[in-house]
């Protein structure tokens, strides 16, 4: 609760953490360039390096192994490419496969021509088919799966380490978008099977514009998205944001320290907060409620209600939250998450996303339980009156 606002889209970004700003103040401070050999450049190197073990260190990876990019959306076009290289050896990838349920950005393909991009379905609870992969898998001899590890929308959490055993059984490679993952729920490339992993700073409480590529050991890219100066092992040329790379290495660290702990009390209070929604709104529906969920998302629709509307509403009434839904230049699309869980369109357009974090105190839940009380039941009689008038 920061004054008199409760903020719920954690999922969107997060605050800054304290240990995230205060070494990216002292790093705004010192000049230098990463790639030099004075004192300042050597300085700044540091900076880049310390940080790149703290983000290997929450994944269980390498650092070395860990590529700095300006955010998960360009970690993702950087990974999904048909030029992968498994020990030295290049074997083009000629397909890409997709849950129906990725990030816009895992969607698009990245580098793979649009015909050798397949989208595979998910079930109601937004689970991916795993009989639909085993059987597309059979069909390619190289190929490469995107998977995220929790989505966006819904905070359904994929079984990665299960889809990762089939994939290699196919021979395939297997990357895994941890963007809402990482820092909530364990992380370790190993355990999960990951051949390649996408994180973003400012979902973990660092700043915006820096993310990360980690491949696991023996794989490279062949061929960057960026090239020029050769920085990052000439995975991303481009001089360093030195000061965004400490900040989002400093919020690795600090999320891997509190996560269980955050996490149990984040679960305890969207219990509380959807016990109280189903009390106050009985005919309310929580998407992916049977699956496995990160302990801090709750995507909700009540029939009838309009969320554009209801978001307005709960911001004059100090609480943020956002929709389940893309919105792009101002018009809001039902959601393509909510799409593939096979939602009618007009529940999906109902859909309202309140998310969860560290910051978030009981305080907040009560305050947005008298919004929940005060908007929905006055929507909904507005929205009842201006339909029986039309
Ligand atoms: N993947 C997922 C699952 C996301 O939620 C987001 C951010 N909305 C991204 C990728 C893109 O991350 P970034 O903002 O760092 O580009």
């Amino acid at each position: 609760m920061t004054g008199d606002r409760s903020y719920f889209d954690w999922n969107a970004t997060a605050p800054l953490r304290p240990q995230a700003r205060a070494v990216m103040l002292a790093s705004l401070d010192a000049p230098g360039n990463a790639s030099s050999i004075h004192s300042e450049g050597r300085s700044a190197r540091q900076g880049i390096e310390g940080a790149r073990g703290k983000v290997a260190a929450l994944v269980g990876a390498e650092p070395k192994n860990v590529i700095f990019t300006s955010g998960a959306t360009e970690a993702n076009m950087l990974a999904l490419t048909p030029a992968l290289a498994v020990g030295g050896r290049k074997e083009p990838r000629d397909r890409l496969f997709v849950s129906a349920v990725e990030h816009p950005s895992v969607l698009s393909g990245g580098r793979f021509a649009p015909g050798r991009i397949e989208v595979l379905p998910v079930d109601g609870n937004g689970l991916l088919d795993l009989h639909a992969l085993r059987s597309a898998l059979v069909r390619c001899e190289y190929l490469l799966v995107s998977v995220m590890l929790a989505n966006n929308e819904t905070g359904v959490i994929q079984p990665i380490a299960e889809i990762a055993t089939i994939v290699h059984e196919a021979g395939g490679l297997l990357h895994v978008d941890a963007v809402q993952g990482a820092g909530r729920i364990d992380c370790d490339m190993k355990a999960l099977g990951a051949d390649l992993l996408s994180l973003s700073s400012h979902k973990l409480g660092g700043p915006q514009g820096a993310g990360a590529l980690v491949l696991r050991e023996g794989l490279h890219i062949a061929q960057p998205l960026i090239a020029g100066g050769g920085q990052e092992r000439g995975n991303r040329a481009g001089t360093e944001n030195v000061a965004a790379i400490a900040g989002f290495g400093a919020a690795c660290a600090a999320a891997a320290a509190a996560r269980l702990t955050d996490a149990v009390r984040m679960a305890a209070l969207r219990d509380r907060l959807e016990a109280g929604i189903k009390e106050s709104t009985p005919q309310a529906v929580i998407f992916g409620a049977n699956a496995p969920r990160l302990p801090n998302t709750t995507l909700v629709a009540v029939p009838g209600l309009k969320a554009e509307t209801a978001i307005i509403a709960f911001d004059l009434n100090g609480v943020a939250l956002s929709s389940g839904s893309a919105c792009s230049s101002g018009k809001v699309q039902a959601s393509h998450v909510l799409k593939a869980m096979s939602v009618e369109p007009e529940l999906a357009r109902a859909a309202l996303r309140i998310s969860l974090g560290w910051e978030t105190t009981e305080r907040d839940i009560e305050s947005l339980l008298n919004a929940w009380n005060k908007v929905v039941s006055s929507l909904l009689k507005k929205q009842t009156q201006s339909g029986m008038a039309a």
